[in-house]
């Protein structure tokens, strides 16, 4: 029997509570009011935002989820629209949990793994992705053999050839994407600066197949997972740190049980670095930033102060909150595969994040995800906006 990453698999049907105690209350479309000043920053589930109908905000999928899991009614085009729509940002989760102890994205998570078993899920949409990841191992369909060029000139070990103290995973997006790649070489100086031990694995890294477990095709994430841990222990490393909130996730969730390596991300790895005095910020960065908390980085993981310590410890800089901040954050628009099948829903969202930077008057905004970095910097684009996206790498980098 194929081995599993995970040793006990939570299916919809366990969740049958779940989705049967919704009451309809609505808490789940809006942040913690009592948290956020201004009502025009209220509304906080982009997909029921956007499309309007009870379907498309955590309520009404729980409804579809309950109705298709008694098989009370066959999946349809505009089911299959509502549930991936859905960016995955756990925004209803953090409402609903406290008060009536549902997790409505766990529900549509796995209603997603139940679409891709039966049949009707992911959308059209999403094939080309799955296809590349089939065909070249990486989300962009690129040549594993470029993988690790984005390093060139930065001395790092060749991890899958001598032992590293500290594993980087880089990640597809930072390894490929030439608008990344310096925020990607930016945390690489850094972490060396602290005196890390590190190497990466180059054209033997993998994708961490968070893609794929968030389309819902487990099977082939599990394939993924599998083959990314053999070669995480083969380099003996003790720590594995990820740059991308989507990598760290999967690491810590999903690959955590079955590995010795300690999973962490690197805005982690630096604030502890700042505290400990391995680097100190020096220079001043005249700058009013804002911190944009990625979703999985924040309400998933629980990082909410690191960034903001490793913000606060540069010179001349000015840190302000946006109105949704923290575990009220708004999604770039990126998250759950949305953006990428419906590019014009993401460029809207992150539209409206923006317009939130621009309210506080804050001339960048701030964050540490490749899918977030790259969806912002479309909506300030499409917005006309002066706000700026930077990495928070890139910018530490500055005062250094
Ligand atoms: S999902 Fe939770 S918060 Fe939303 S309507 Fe149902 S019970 Fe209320
Ligand atoms: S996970 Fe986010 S987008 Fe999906 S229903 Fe919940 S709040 Fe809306």
């Amino acid at each position: 029997m194929k081995k599993k990453m995970t040793a006990l698999r939570e299916v919809l049907s366990d969740f049958r509570s779940d989705y049967s105690l919704c009451g309809k209350c609505k808490l789940c479309q809006a942040v913690h009011v009592q948290e956020v000043d201004y009502g025009r920053f209220w509304r906080n589930c982009p997909s029921g935002t956007r499309f309007r109908f009870e379907a498309y905000y955590a309520s009404g999928k729980l409804e579809m989820a309950r109705a298709l899991d008694l098989q009370e009614i066959e999946p349809t085009p505009a089911m299959q629209h509502a549930l991936y729509t859905c960016m995955l940002c756990g925004s209803c989760q953090e409402q609903c949990y406290p008060v009536k102890q549902i997790f409505p994205m766990r529900v549509f998570e796995l209603l997603r793994e139940q679409a891709v078993r039966d049949g009707w899920g992911p959308p059209e949409e999403h094939a080309q992705a799955v296809a590349n990841l089939e065909e070249t191992d990486n989300l962009l369909g690129r040549p594993q053999a470029e993988r690790g060029a984005w390093a060139e000139g930065l001395d790092l070990k060749d991890a899958s050839k001598e032992k590293v103290e500290a594993l980087l995973f880089a990640g597809c997006h930072y390894s490929f994407k030439p608008e990344l790649q310096e925020a990607a070489r930016s945390a690489a100086r850094v972490l060396k600066a602290a005196g890390l031990d590190l190497g990466i694995l180059g054209s033997e890294e993998l994708c961490c197949g968070a893609p794929l477990l968030e389309l819902g095709d487990r099977d082939f994430f599990e394939t993924f997972g599998l083959e990314n841990i053999k070669r995480f222990e083969a380099s003996g490393a003790e720590t594995l740190i990820s740059l991308c909130p989507h990598c760290s996730w999967v690491f810590a969730e999903e690959y955590g049980p079955e590995m010795e390596i300690k999973p962490k991300h690197a805005v982690q790895v630096v604030a502890g670095a700042i505290k400990k005095k391995q680097i100190t910020p020096a220079r001043e960065v005249k700058m009013k930033v804002a911190w944009h908390d990625p979703c999985r980085l924040g309400r998933r993981l629980g990082f909410y102060d690191q960034p903001r310590r490793i913000l606060s410890s540069i010179p001349g800089l000015e840190v302000v909150e946006l109105p949704r901040n923290r575990h009220n954050s708004l999604c770039c628009g990126n998250g759950g595969m949305a953006g990428y099948a419906f590019p014009e829903f993401g460029e809207w969202t992150a539209k409206e994040r923006v317009f939130e930077a621009e309210f506080v008057e804050a001339d960048a905004l701030v964050t540490s995800c490749p899918w977030c970095e790259e969806m912002l910097r479309r909506g300030a684009e499409a917005r006309g906006s002066k706000v700026r996206v930077e990495n928070v790498f890139s910018l530490l980098e500055k005062s250094l």
